[in-house]
């Protein structure tokens, strides 16, 4: 029997853990000394301690990772999403120390992470690319060289980037030298890196992104796209699948350049293509991310797969049961993210269930929230006919949820599903921080 050993916590980590379950195969999970009585832990079926509460001396912990594996004999190690499951150097150590990472190679994991290069590659493999410059920099002088080219306004990205940290719009020439020193700081702090790189900033756009599915034998399929546009500082606050607003050609051809790019990089694993809509038909290749996402689920209701599930499967050398034309996209599914807002803890729950309703967590009634994490909390996904009725169901789910301990963002996001911009589905990722500001 195998035994994969999850390098991560909260609603991922169950997620995991569950899949795990049902295909039989044993699990370890690692917990922070502030994760204790966390889910995630009561759930697996062995658990170590991996460190204090600090990110960096536990579940950035690589070493201590690499060893609690060792320790348990894991055969494999899923890394869930943030944390280290785009860190190449971890996927290496893993590969190193005879431990299947569950995801692609350590070298295409590089390749993503480095935002220059990612861009690159994908232009070589056929896909469109936000227009910028051809290559990442570090010096005001060529950056202003390369924005002069571009023209204003430009967006500034860290190469190493992520999170939206590091990014700045820049509208002027006359404010490129502040801004970009100030990114690049932040870049530097965040990442120990301080490559950027520009693009040209697309003022209305609507983000898109397409799900890849790869086995170890060149098999690649396209689950299908979702539309995460409902953003908050270029944080995902909502997303939903399918996306009405891309015409079925523009849709199709997204799905086939994701697919054969992910061929030519040896892609394997779950991965994401996230493009920017800038316009009916006009797309733009924006970033890959090398893991499983957040908002996996709402695929996995209307393609009717289980992601996680074909995670493990293809890491544990099994070729893929279905091909591109087995996947349909049925129905209507969408999710919001809960977030905390502070650290306490749970004294009363109740999450809502019924038809068409998931809800993926870690919580539980007397949970202590610690305050040294992401704050999501949990993921209430529901699947409907069509985008007016999941809306309905979300507002029922939504109405009857209940957290009390801590303060939370359920009330903002039922006020978004009044909205009448969303209701038409007429937004753009920036319409929701105009809202909030507002602007
Ligand atoms: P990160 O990796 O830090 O999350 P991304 O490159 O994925 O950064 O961009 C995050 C979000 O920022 C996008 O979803 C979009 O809303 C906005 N964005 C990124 N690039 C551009 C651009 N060129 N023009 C306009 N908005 C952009």
């Amino acid at each position: 029997m195998s035994k994969v050993l999850i390098a991560n916590r909260g609603e991922i980590a169950v997620r995991i853990i569950r899949a795990c379950h049902t295909l039989g195969l044993a699990t370890v999970a690692v917990y922070s000394t502030a994760d204790r009585e966390a889910l995630h832990v009561q759930l697996a079926d062995e658990a170590v301690c991996i460190g204090p509460p600090t990110p960096v001396k536990s579940y950035l912990n690589q070493d201590n990772l690499i060893e609690a594996a060792k320790m348990t004999k894991a055969d494999l190690v899923h890394p869930g999403y943030g944390f280290l499951s785009e860190n190449a150097d971890f996927a290496n150590k893993c590969e190193q120390n005879g431990l299947k990472f569950i995801g692609p190679s350590s070298q295409v994991i590089a390749i993503m992470g480095e935002k220059a290069t990612a861009r690159q590659t994908m232009k070589e493999a056929g896909v469109p690319i936000v227009p910028g410059s051809p290559k990442g920099f570090v010096t005001v002088e060529d950056g202003l060289n390369y924005a002069a080219k571009i023209g204003f306004p430009v967006m500034l990205k860290a190469s190493a980037g992520g999170g939206g940290k590091g990014m700045r719009v820049i509208n002027k020439k006359e404010e490129f030298t502040q801004e970009f020193t100030l990114a690049q700081q932040e870049a530097q702090h965040a990442f120990s890196n301080n490559e950027m790189y520009l693009e040209k900033y697309l003022r209305h756009p609507r983000h898109i992104e397409i799900q890849l599915m790869a086995d170890q034998f060149g098999n690649v399929i396209g689950l299908r796209e979702r539309d995460c546009t409902m953003q908050l500082n270029h944080q995902k606050v909502m997303e939903e699948a399918p996306a009405l607003i891309v015409d079925d050609a523009t849709k199709q051809k997204m799905l086939e350049v994701s697919v054969k790019a992910a061929k030519e990089i040896n892609y394997e694993g779950a991965g994401t293509m996230e493009f920017l809509l800038d316009s009916p038909g006009k797309f733009y290749f924006m970033e890959m991310n090398t893991r499983i996402q957040v908002e996996h689920p709402i695929t996995e209701l209307v393609t009717d797969t289980n992601l996680v599930e074909l995670q493990l499967r293809i890491a544990l050398g099994e070729k893929l049961a279905m091909q591109q034309i087995d996947i349909q996209s049925r129905g209507f599914a969408l999710e919001c993210r809960v977030n905390a807002r502070g650290a306490g803890k749970i004294t009363a729950l109740h999450l809502p269930s019924g038809y068409g309703v998931r809800v993926d967590t870690a919580l539980y009634q007397g949970y202590q929230v610690p305050p040294n994490y992401d704050a999501m909390i949990a993921k209430i996904i529901v699947y409907g006919h069509n985008r007016q009725n999941a809306i309905a169901l979300m507002k029922t789910a939504l109405d009857e949820t209940v957290i009390s301990g801590i303060q939370t963002n359920l009330d903002f996001l039922a006020q978004l599903l009044e909205e009448p911009l969303y209701l038409a589905n007429k937004i753009d990722v920036n319409w929701l921080e105009k809202l909030t500001k507002g602007i």
